[in-house]
């Protein structure tokens, strides 16, 4: 959203992975961190940082947390403190809270608190990783159920220069890419005589078995 403003709490390496993307997006940043050492490294990056223990419902009130648009709570090892600031920014009115959880009954508990958005990061990178190594093509996936899936798959040798008619996706997979990402530039709902070539990416959209077939038979 332009023109929102990000409060992120807890500069860990996760908290300040998140604040540096969203100034490199062009979005004003305010962090809080308890550790002085970690929020002076922070201090030129960021539009605002402040030294404070985000468990001090005074401290988040004169900082005028409630005109965030959005809080993230990036305390993971403490996970009195994680759920403690996360049911203050939301009860100071943050619309869109999200929190990082380091386990599945931490992230329960940030959900019946009212966090909007719950974050795994490790088990969900372990997750993704594991994907990724028993399918070496597969470079990317978004889950959109528990059944469908939308995977970005690398165009190998084998397949290069076939056009998606040749390879007969759709029939034979049931599968249908919805784009093809060329060098030159991206082609959107390709139709049977585009072409892949190695190297490209392709983006296929599909059921979780469907997509699994047709990158094994492309790979
Ligand atoms: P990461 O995995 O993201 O690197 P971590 O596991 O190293 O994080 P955590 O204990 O999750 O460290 O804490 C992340 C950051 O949150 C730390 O920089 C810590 O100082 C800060 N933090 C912890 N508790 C509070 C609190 N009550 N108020 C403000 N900051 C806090
Ligand atoms: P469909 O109803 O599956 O699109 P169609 O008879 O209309 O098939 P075409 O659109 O000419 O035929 O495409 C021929 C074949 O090429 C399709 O059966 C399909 O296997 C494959 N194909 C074409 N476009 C795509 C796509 N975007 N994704 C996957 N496969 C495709
Ligand atoms: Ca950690």
């Amino acid at each position: 959203m332009k023109g929102s403003q990000y409060a992120v709490i807890g500069l860990g390496r996760f908290g300040s992975s998140v604040a540096k993307e969203l100034i490199e997006l062009g979005f004003e940043v305010l962090g809080i961190d308890r550790n002085e050492e970690i929020v002076d490294e922070m201090s030129n990056v960021l539009t605002h940082t402040v030294v404070a223990d985000a468990t001090d419902e005074e401290v988040l009130k004169s900082l005028g947390i409630r005109n965030f648009d959005c809080a993230v709570v990036a305390i993971g090892d403490d996970i009195q403190a994680s759920i403690m600031a996360a049911i203050l920014v939301k009860d100071l009115g943050v619309k869109n809270v999200v929190a990082k959880a380091l386990s599945e009954l931490h992230g329960k508990v940030l959900h019946k608190i009212g966090v909007d958005r719950i974050i795994y990061p490790e088990r969900d990178m372990g997750i993704r990783v594991a994907h990724q190594l028993v399918s070496p093509n597969l470079l990317d996936y978004i889950e959109l159920s528990k059944e469908y899936t939308i995977a970005e798959l690398s165009v190998t040798g084998r397949i290069s220069g076939m056009t998606l008619e040749q390879l007969d996706t759709r029939k034979k997979y049931g599968c249908s890419v919805v784009a093809i990402n060329k060098r030159g530039g991206i082609v959107i709902a390709p139709t049977a005589e585009d072409t892949v070539d190695e190297r490209d990416i392709m983006v296929v959209i599909g059921t979780n078995e469907q997509i699994e077939d047709f990158q094994q038979a492309v790979s």
